[in-house]
């Protein structure tokens, strides 16, 4: 459905300022922006409501508050704008009588991508506060779809929390990192020692920290695609190349071997695995892991393995993890309890260098220095993980036959294949499935527009491929943690959708 607040305000701010289309697309232009045709006519219709930096920069072509534009209650009503002429004469905000320069986000940004959290979740938000009911299917967040954390856990944070009120070793609590070192030596990973495990505010602060303290501009780093995004964010922050190396659909989502081989130059520093992977569900297997390894191993690169799935393998799939294949490669590998124990919120990850420790030296001062700087991670956090690793893992009831995670991901696995045009690969483990559409059925040229238009039509939010740098507009991922009767709603849904959609 045409949002119509926002079409009729820009059609207004256009109409004030003297404005037409094609010289939205001009003045875009002159400011070094790209707006394309189709998108300001689908602006203009109200088709598509354009959020975050599209839409700061039509307010600021046209001289109104992107707030206003969006039709938000609070955002006052901008005093008449003048001809587009003086749009070129940067207009400052004013607060008061004193007029302000104006703060723009840093330029390291711009190749940033994290659309987890994107426009397209943007503008669910804003249809929520209209009053519509969205059906979530894009975050990979337990709690708020009925997975609690283990009793025991929180029981134990709680009696520990006075304890905690100081802040810890830079590293993190002896007793965690002893739990961590204990937990790496049953995954066989080689000669840890506690002063090279590193806790951290969830594994997103590690993936961060560990590529500041490794990367110069214009280092290369390997990254499966589709990725997890924050690997290939952080990698471009810290003024890197993110390189991507294929998954193949076709076989069962494994790193294809060549292809990350080919894509190796000179400048290549380091490769990355997910494993198990979001947003694929794939497990890797020995074979492969070592083929990743023997790669490694021929052109001296660091290996980093994003492991924070590790514990929610179905099937009776066995998780193996890189670094215990590889004791002379310089191997870092994350992992942490904001999956496995349903406490995302809590933010408690962390990371274990192990293997060629020698030549990773002066990265691990780097590594050092940067965890001194952010002094400690959360410590009532850390005072849980001796608890969550040791005894019982009652996420293991999640991911059994019967269990929740296992029945919601074949229900979904039969449910998309079931649909004409769809075709996905059941996943092995997490939570994610990564389906595949057929393009040319269904005329998909824009996979953000394919998002939109669910979300609209249906009230659906999915997170588009491209959001884990996939580079073709063919794919979406689905979360399959809300409850059956939301699945089934919303499978349903999608179905329907299908069955009529073309894109325009
Ligand atoms: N790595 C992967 C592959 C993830 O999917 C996620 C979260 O979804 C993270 C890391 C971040 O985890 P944490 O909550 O520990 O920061």
């Amino acid at each position: 459905m045409p949002n119509t607040t926002f079409a009729r305000r820009l059609k207004s701010a256009m109409d004030d300022a003297g404005v037409k289309q094609a010289d939205l697309i001009r003045l875009a232009s002159e400011r070094g922006k790209k707006l394309g045709k189709s998108q300001v006519s689908q602006y203009v219709s109200g088709k598509v409501v354009p959020r975050g930096a599209a839409c700061a920069l039509l307010a600021d072509l046209l001289g109104v508050s992107a707030d206003w534009l969006l039709g938000k209650a609070a955002a006052p009503r901008p005093a008449p704008a003048a001809s587009h002429d003086r749009t070129t004469a940067k207009k400052t905000p004013t607060q008061g009588s004193t007029t302000m320069r104006e703060f723009k986000k840093s330029s390291k940004l711009e190749n940033v991508l994290y659309d987890v959290r994107g426009p397209v979740v943007d503008e669910a938000a804003r249809m929520e506060e209209d009053g519509a009911r969205i059906l979530k299917l894009n975050i990979g967040n337990p709690a708020p779809f009925g997975f609690r954390a283990p009793d025991e856990v929180v029981y134990d944070m709680r009696q520990q929390l006075t304890d905690c009120e100081g802040y810890s070793d830079s590293r993190g609590l002896f007793a965690a990192r002893k739990a961590i070192m204990q937990y790496a030596q049953l995954r066989n990973i080689p000669g840890v020692d506690m002063k090279h495990i590193y806790t951290g505010n969830g594994v997103s602060e590690l993936i961060q920290l560990s590529m500041h303290a490794l990367i110069e501009n214009g280092d290369e780093v390997l990254i499966p695609s589709p990725d997890y995004p924050l690997w290939t964010a952080c990698v471009t922050l810290a003024g890197g190349t993110p390189v991507h190396y294929i998954c193949d659909e076709l076989n069962e989502w494994n790193p294809d071997l060549a292809d990350m081989e080919k894509k190796i130059t000179s400048n290549t520093k380091a490769l990355v695995i997910i494993n198990p992977n979001n947003p694929t569900g794939a497990v890797y297997s020995r074979e492969i892991l070592e083929g990743i390894v023997e790669i490694a191993r021929r052109h001296q690169l660091m290996i980093f393995a994003d492991e924070i799935y590790d514990r929610l393998i179905m099937d009776g799939f066995e998780h193996i993890s890189i670094a215990s294949l590889a004791p002379d490669l310089p191997c870092v590998t994350f992992s942490g309890l904001s999956k496995s124990h349903m406490v995302c919120g809590y933010r408690v990850g962390w990371m274990i260098l192990s293997g060629n420790l020698a030549c990773m030296k002066d990265f691990i001062l780097g590594v050092n220095m940067l965890s001194n700087m952010r002094l400690c991670s959360n410590v009532p956090a850390q005072s849980i993980v001796q608890t969550a690793l040791g005894g019982y893992q009652s996420v293991n009831e999640y991911i059994r036959p019967g269990g929740r995670v296992y029945e919601q991901r074949n229900y979904v696995y039969e449910a998309l294949n079931a649909i004409d045009g769809i075709t996905t690969v059941k996943p092995k483990a997490a939570f994610y499935i990564f389906p595949k559409m057929d393009v040319k059925k269904f005329n998909i040229t824009n996979d953000e527009q394919f998002a939109l238009d669910l979300l609209h039509q249906k009230k659906i939010l999915i997170t588009r491929g491209g959001g884990f740098n996939w580079g073709e507009p063919d794919h979406f991922r689905i979360v399959y943690l809300p409850r059956m009767e939301v699945l089934r709603e919303s499978l349903e849904d999608l179905a329907d959708f299908f069955a009529h959609y073309r894109q325009s």
